[in-house]
């Protein structure tokens, strides 16, 4: 059965020959009948010749998104298994005794847009975002645990996007059954990790180089670590001997765990505080207080997910940005990070020389962050390259 065929308006075929796998909704010329959500397309120029093959989601505005640039090759079951374990291979140096997580699959840049797969020991969590996605996901689990041996899979397919791609959220064990408690291993640290209730899909793995890098820098540091969710970065700085460490988020779950992981890896409880609060009201108290710090980390929640909310989002960072180089002692070093799809790289560090020269601070970078290497950035997909991150040190 040949595939719908898809075209696309004059002109509109540009950003797809430089192989940027999406097609917006203003692209599509016409469609052969009504594929429904999930079918694979043949996307066609205006003149008629094969593009690419696609996932179809009609509801959303990103209308389709490419499985492979060779028309020719069949998109079924092989197709995702030959890209689930290409996935799988370029992470098999990145597990080990020390490190027993790693995000396996990271949708467009492993070349399967909206699947993502992470690991914590032997249990898989996934997460489908889109229609295409969706409509595979049979055979991406199946490929998954024949490329990883796991045999739990948890599916944590609630994020808001599904909305966009008309999909109800659905959560809930996939194969075998959740092991309690689920831990595992980051640079020789133990955290438990709330696969079910947690965030995303319960852990923020793509902060793994940089949370060293924290580890690294904070001995002997009084240590503020704001947006903590369940303690990592204050973990690793405990574990690299801070002085003292107070953690902010507005999540007592999430703050419950983190003082299990603090436990969990025998490190000392009196050097940690944890406070459920918000960060913007709690850190203008620390500064009526003129508490301050050797080590501020700044990893707030996404504020912009796209452009289209740069500009209040690009305040709010100004703002606790501000407040916290007011807070640092001099030599003292802020990490600051945004995972905003919406903000980029140049636009974040414009944001903080602004809270530099409002807070009348002389600071300079000394580093520039992004996600881990099991996060990668495919060369034709730059939308994957969402986390920045800056350390500052105040002179
Ligand atoms: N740094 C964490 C991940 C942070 S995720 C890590 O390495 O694991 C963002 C966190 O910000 C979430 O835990 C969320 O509960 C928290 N949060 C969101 N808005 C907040 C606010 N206004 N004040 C305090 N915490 C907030």
């Amino acid at each position: 059965m040949p595939l719908p065929r898809v075209r696309l308006r004059a002109g509109r075929e540009k950003s797809l020959r430089r192989r940027h796998p999406w097609v917006f909704s203003g692209s599509v010329a016409d469609i052969e009948g009504v594929p429904p959500s999930g079918a694979t397309v043949a996307l066609m120029a205006s003149d008629d010749s094969p593009l690419a093959s696609a996932a179809w989601s009609p509801s959303s505005n990103i209308r389709a998104r490419v499985w492979s640039f060779d028309p020719e090759v069949r998109i079924d079951a092989d197709f995702m298994a030959s890209r689930v374990r290409a996935a799988a291979r370029m992470r098999e140096g990145m597990l080990d005794a020390g490190h027993t997580g790693c995000r396996l699959v990271h949708a467009e840049s492993d070349g399967i847009p909206g699947f993502i797969a992470d690991r914590y020991g032997d249990v898989l969590v996934v997460s489908f975002l889109t229609a295409g996605a969706e409509g595979w996901r049979e055979a991406l689990v199946a490929a998954l645990i024949e490329a990883t041996g796991c045999g739990v899979v948890y599916e944590r397919s609630d994020a808001d996007v599904r909305a966009l791609e008309g999909l109800p959220p659905r959560v809930g064990a996939i194969a075998g059954t959740l092991p309690q408690p689920i831990t595992f291993v980051e640079d020789g640290l133990a955290y438990r990790v709330d696969v079910a209730g947690g965030q995303k899909t319960g852990f923020y793995l793509d902060q793994r180089d940089n949370r060293r890098c924290v580890r690294e820098q904070a001995h002997g540091r009084d240590v503020l670590n704001c947006f903590c969710y369940t303690g990592a970065f204050g973990i690793a700085a405990l574990a690299g001997g801070a002085k003292s460490l107070l953690s902010i988020d507005s999540s007592a779950d999430a703050l419950a765990l983190a003082q299990i992981n603090l436990e969990a890896n025998a490190l000392d409880p009196t050097r940690a505080r944890w406070r459920d609060a918000d960060v913007f009201g709690e850190l203008r108290k620390l500064r009526d207080a003129a508490v301050q710090f050797d080590l501020i980390v700044l990893d707030p929640p996404k504020f912009a997910p796209t452009a289209h909310h740069a500009e209040k989002a690009a305040r709010a960072y100004k703002d606790i940005n501000l407040l916290a180089l007011k807070l640092l002692r001099s030599d003292g070093l802020l990490f600051t990070f945004s995972c905003s799809g919406g903000i980029s790289a140049d636009l974040f560090q414009k944001i903080i020389a602004g809270a530099a020269l409002d807070a009348r601070v002389d600071a300079k970078i000394v580093r520039r962050f992004g996600a881990s290497a099991d996060h990668p950035v495919a060369l034709n997909f730059p939308e994957g390259d969402y986390l920045k991150g800056l350390l500052v040190r105040k002179s």
